[in-house]
């Protein structure tokens, strides 16, 4: 998608404080931190959001999912972090690119 903020950073085309990438998924610092640590583990490929994923790739969505565990290994929060994605402008979402929020930290867990 050509003016999405998202796949400009996948495409190296806008700068990102990158923390892990493989090749479904690009992890990176959320600009406006909402924890200590606010990772957004970003797919490659656009999607809008979740209801956009392909049900017939069933193991895409694994491999999302275990990389966002390898994610908050890698950043060493794996102890307690939560995982957090909107899907569409009701529920919050302003980037329309399918991301989920990894955050974790002691101001922001309980
Ligand atoms: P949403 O509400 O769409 O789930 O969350 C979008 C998130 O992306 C927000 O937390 C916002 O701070 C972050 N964000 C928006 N634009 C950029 C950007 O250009 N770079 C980075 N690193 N984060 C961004
Ligand atoms: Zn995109």
């Amino acid at each position: 998608m050509d003016n999405c903020i998202f796949c400009k950073i996948v495409r190296a085309e806008a700068p990102a404080d990158i923390v892990y990438e493989n090749e479904d998924l690009l992890a990176f610092r959320d600009i406006n931190p909402q924890a200590p640590t606010h990772v957004l583990v970003v797919t490659k490929k656009h999607f809008q959001h979740l209801d956009e994923l392909p049900a017939h790739d069933l193991q895409l969505a694994g491999r999302i999912l275990l990389s966002i565990k390898e994610v908050a290994q890698k950043l060493g929060v794996a102890g307690g972090y939560k995982v957090l994605t909107n899907c569409g402008e009701a529920a919050g979402q302003v980037v329309p690119h399918l991301h989920f929020h990894l955050l974790a930290g002691k101001k922001f867990l309980p």
